[in-house]
C-alpha cells in the first residue's frame, strides 16, 4: 500500500506557512514504513530539531482505480480516520530553499500515525466532518472537511490521473491551521467528531 498526502488544502494553513492558495491539489507520498505500529510511541528522530504535527482526515481506498471520474469517486472509499503527517520542518525548509524534493522531511519512518477507521456512513454529510488534535489535553488543531479547498472526490479524481489507486491505499487530505512543534513526552489524542481514534506519546 501507499500513502498519498495532500498539501495546502486549507486556506488558513496555506497562509500560516506563507504558501499561495493552490489551483490544483498538491500531493506527495509516504511509504508504508511511515505507518506507526499500533500502541507504539513516536520516537522523535535525531535528524531534526523541529518536527511539526499536522492533523489530517485520512480516507482509505477500498478498490483499485485509475482515471476515476469525480462523480464516481465516492465509490472508492468508505472509511475515514484521523492521522498525523509528521514533518521535519527544518529539513523541509532547507529542501524548499534549494528546490529539492521533500522526502527526507515527510517520508521518514513512523511519520504517519493513523487512527482507527470508522465507516464514512457514520456521517450524514462527508463535506462536514469535524476532527481535532489534543496535545497534553489541550486542543491544538480543530478542523472540518467543510473548509477543505479540494474535496475527497476531487482529490481522488486528480491523483488517479497520475497514480493508480489500490485498495488499502491511504490519502491524508491536508491539515487545517494550528500546526506546531512536537516535544518529547507530549501526549497526542486524535478525534474524529467525538470519537477518540488514536492516542500515543512522543518519546
Ligand atoms: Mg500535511
Amino acid at each position: 500500500m501507499k500513502i498519498i498526502c495532500i498539501g495546502r488544502n486549507y486556506v488558513a494553513h496555506a497562509k500560516e506557512l506563507n504558501n499561495p492558495i493552490p489551483e490544483k491539489p498538491v500531493f506527495f507520498m509516504k511509504p508504508d514504513t511511515a505507518l506507526l505500529p499500533p500502541h507504539n510511541p513516536f520516537f522523535y528522530p535525531d535528524f531534526s530539531k523541529d518536527v511539526h504535527y499536522e492533523a489530517e482526515l485520512v480516507i482509505k481506498i477500498n478498490k483499485n482505480g485509475k482515471h476515476i471520474a469525480e462523480k464516481f469517486a465516492h465509490k472508492y472509499y468508505d472509511e475515514i480516520s484521523v492521522g498525523i503527517d509528521f514533518t521535519a520542518r527544518d529539513l523541509q525548509a532547507d529542501c524548499k530553499k534549494k528546490g529539492l524534493p521533500w522526502e527526507i522531511a515527510k517520508a521518514f519512518d513512523f511519520s504517519a500515525p493513523v487512527g482507527n477507521f470508522i465507516p464514512i456512513t457514520t456521517f450524514e454529510n462527508t463535506s462536514s466532518i469535524p476532527f481535532g488534535l489534543k496535545i497534553n489535553s489541550d486542543w491544538r488543531q480543530q478542523g472540518n472537511s467543510s473548509n477543505m479547498i479540494f474535496s475527497f472526490d476531487r482529490i481522488i479524481a486528480y491523483v488517479s490521473q497520475f497514480v493508480t489507486l489500490r485498495s488499502g491505499d491511504l490519502i491524508f487530505t491536508g491539515t487545517p491551521e494550528g500546526v506546531g512543534p512536537a516535544q518529547r513526552e507530549d501526549h497526542f489524542e486524535l478525534f474524529l467528531a467525538d470519537e477518540k481514534v488514536l492516542d500515543f506519546k512522543v518519546k
